[in-house]
């Protein structure tokens, strides 16, 4: 994908928010920290237009990303930071709900989760919660270059396992760092763009 142009078209919290134009959309999901704003910068060749924190938690919108004018990668505020309060928690639920589940132009999720460890128990919810609404989803487990390459492939395998992953559904190792499953991504994410 040679991307051209990319740029943050709004940050939406209520559905009337969301952009029009019928676009197809791309969602990304995960914990809090995951790497999903270093995620959005290596897939466009940006250095910071996704905001890489080290304050997890804090950005509680929808961010709407507008790619070479024909899909957007949507952003979804992270989950399982534990010092988020239990109504900013019920307000992230409720406005994650609302969109993936009402959301027209969704094509499908990409669910960030780290390499390093097992998936997290609200990594398995969330990947449950996508399935049942019958969201593909395609799994990137990022910071693969902290992990050694000789133990990739079975850090990768505890992570289809914990998630419980359906046999041929993509699992894809990624790197902000090193480059490493930006084609493999794209390759993922490029069948869903065709509108
Ligand atoms: P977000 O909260 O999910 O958007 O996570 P960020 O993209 O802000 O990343 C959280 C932290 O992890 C930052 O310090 C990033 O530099 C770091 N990080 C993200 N992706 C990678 C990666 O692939 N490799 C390494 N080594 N660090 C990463």
């Amino acid at each position: 994908m040679n991307v051209t142009k990319a740029e943050l078209v709004i940050s939406a919290v209520k559905p009337e928010q969301y952009p029009d134009g019928g676009r197809p959309e791309v969602a990304l999901a995960g914990r809090s920290n995951v790497g999903k704003s270093s995620f959005i910068n290596k897939m466009i060749n940006r250095k910071n237009l996704a905001r890489t924190s080290s304050k997890p938690g804090k950005t509680q919108t929808l961010n709407f990303y507008l790619i070479n004018d024909s899909f957007y990668f949507v952003d979804v505020p992270g989950y399982g930071f534990a010092r988020v309060s239990k109504q900013e928690r019920q307000k992230w639920g409720k406005m994650m709900e609302t969109y993936f589940t009402t959301r027209q132009t969704l094509q499908a999720a990409l669910l960030l989760v780290d390499l390093r460890h097992p998936p997290t128990k609200d990594d398995v919810m969330m990947y449950e919660f996508l399935k049942h609404y019958d969201i593909p989803v395609v799994v990137i487990a990022t910071k693969a270059d902290k992990v050694p390459r000789g133990k990739q492939a079975k850090h990768a395998k505890i992570a289809r396992e914990t998630l419980n992953i359906a046999d041929g559904d993509p699992l894809i190792l990624f790197s902000a760092e090193t480059g490493q499953g930006k084609e493999e991504a794209w390759a993922a994410i490029m069948p869903f763009l065709a509108g």
